[in-house]
This record gives structure tokens, C-alpha cells and sequence, in this order.
């Protein structure tokens, strides 16, 4: 923020050939920016109704308002922040989660493919081949060969489903929304409340601050006293 003395050389009255500091603002609603500051020059024909504050006093007022809105807004900014940082955590985390479990299943079913090309690969067996022709009667049954690969996708397809279920209810989904449902815009009523709450924290810890200092301070100057009077005598 710029000081009063920066100001006060940028800040020129109402009248454009006018060089002198203000020294009257008018409070009217109708006038503009520059419109509404006046010099000593300015004020020797000067009428107004409204209401007419000193510059220095209004640089005060200014500066006062400016510093409490800072303060307010800081606040605000501390309250969103915060759970903000959390949010971007559980997201972070809800990525490596997703990550790591669509790795699985993408894997999982690289091994149902493996399995399934086996199947598909069995080797000659002369025994095995005896046991088919005493089974079948030299008939190739094609719904025994079909029966054969069900084991297979049976196992993997119940794998698949339940890593594929907990998707559908993450733990991290409520987290996630319990941020969000706090960061929803509160009442006005209850924003106000907060705020002043705040402020009034650290109003007090202020205040114990400063008579913290000031025990210090009276304590540094009985010590001096008392290294003077020792001193004299
Ligand atoms: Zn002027």
C-alpha cells in the first residue's frame, strides 16, 4: 500500500490547473474519483450539503478499512486453504489407488489371456487322447471341449468382479465429498460468525502478546534502576 506522502503528490483536486495538496474530501454519491477532492484554492469558493472530511482524516479512515478488509479476507483465504490442500491430498491419493488397482486388473487379465492361449496350445497325450476315445467313442464332443475353458473364465471373471466392485464404492468418494460439502458457501449469518470469532482470537492473543512485552519491558527497567543505584553506591 502506498504511504500518505505518495499520495498526497499523486492526488490532484477538481480543478484540473490547480497544484496544491488536498485538503478537503466531500462525501457525494454523484461525484467521481478526482471530483470529489478539493485544495485550499478549490475551498475559498466552495458550498456543499454533503458531508466534508480533512484529508488526513480520511487517509486514516482509508487506510483503517483497508487493513480490517485485509485481515477479513486473510481469514476466509485460511478457512478454504486449508481443506483445499486436504482435498488435493485425497485426490492425489485416490489417483495412486486407481492407479495401482486398474494395474491389477489390466495384469489379471493378461494371465486370463496366458491361460486361455494354454488351453488352446494343449499338448499331444497319448493317454489322454486312449481316455477321450473310451469316453467318447472316437467322437469329438465340441461341447466338452467348451466345458474345459469354463474353470478358466469362471475363475478370472469372479477375480475381475470384485476388483471391478470397489469402484463402485470408494472409500475415498465420501472423503472426497465431505471436503467438498464443507467448501459449499456458507450462510452469510454463519460466514459472519466465523470470522468474528476469529478475529476476536486473535485479537486476544494479541493482547497477551503486548502485555507480555510490556512486563517485559517494566522488569528490563527495574533491572537498569536497580544496576544504576547499585552502581552509585
Ligand atoms: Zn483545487
Amino acid at each position: 500500500m502506498k504511504s500518505n506522502q505518495q499520495n498526497d503528490k499523486i492526488l490532484k483536486c477538481a480543478h484540473p490547473e490547480h497544484q496544491e495538496v488536498i485538503q478537503v474530501i466531500v462525501l457525494d454519491p454523484t461525484l467521481i474519483k478526482n471530483q470529489r477532492l478539493f485544495c485550499k484554492t478549490c475551498l475559498e469558493n466552495f458550498e456543499t450539503n454533503h458531508k466534508t472530511i480533512g484529508f488526513k482524516k480520511v487517509m486514516g479512515m482509508t487506510e483503517e478499512n483497508y487493513k480490517k478488509k485485509r485481515q477479513f479476507r486473510e481469514i476466509i483465504y485460511n478457512q478454504k486453504f486449508k481443506e483445499l490442500e486436504e482435498l488435493k491430498q485425497k485426490f492425489i491419493k485416490l489417483k495412486s489407488y486407481i492407479n495401482r488397482n486398474l494395474d491389477e486388473i489390466i495384469e489379471n487379465t493378461e494371465i486370463w489371456m496366458k491361460d486361455l492361449t494354454n488351453y488352446k496350445l494343449q499338448e499331444f497325450n497319448f493317454h489322454n487322447e486312449i481316455d477321450w476315445i473310451i469316453q467318447y467313442n472316437q467322437q469329438i464332443e465340441i461341447e466338452q471341449l467348451a466345458q474345459e475353458v469354463n474353470p478358466i473364465n469362471y475363475n478370472h471373471i469372479k477375480k475381475l468382479n470384485q476388483k471391478l466392485e470397489q469402484f463402485s464404492s470408494f472409500k475415498e468418494y465420501s472423503n472426497c465429498k465431505n471436503i467438498l460439502n464443507n467448501l459449499q458457501p456458507k450462510k452469510i449469518k454463519q460466514q459472519r460468525q466465523i470470522i468474528i470469532q476469529e478475529v476476536t482470537k486473535r485479537d486476544q492473543v494479541k493482547y497477551k502478546d503486548q502485555h507480555k512485552n510490556r512486563d517485559r519491558q517494566k522488569s528490563q527497567q527495574k533491572d537498569d534502576k536497580l544496576n544504576t543505584l547499585t552502581r552509585k553506591y
